[in-house]
């Protein structure tokens, strides 16, 4: 069997469209999360957002989260 598990990294893209995320921030995945997709459900589960947007997902940090609710500029 040559196949091995490949982790998945899902990092924050926030605040927003242009900043990067002021912690780089990217999700822990849980030991047995290795599709994106599982690793964006550990993700929401530590408080991240999953945004749609046109041609791609933006992952949202749970600070770059609370930092637009907050209204800071
Ligand atoms: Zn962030």
């Amino acid at each position: 069997m040559t196949a091995y598990p490949i982790g998945v990294e899902v990092s924050c893209d926030g605040p927003d469209e242009h900043t990067d995320c002021p912690q780089s921030a990217a999700i822990s995945a849980r030991f047995s999360s290795r599709t994106a997709r599982q690793v964006r459900a550990d993700g929401r589960a530590d408080g991240w957002t999953t945004r749609r947007i046109p041609g791609r997902l933006r992952d949202v940090c749970p600070d770059c989260t609370g930092a637009r609710k907050g209204g800071a500029a």
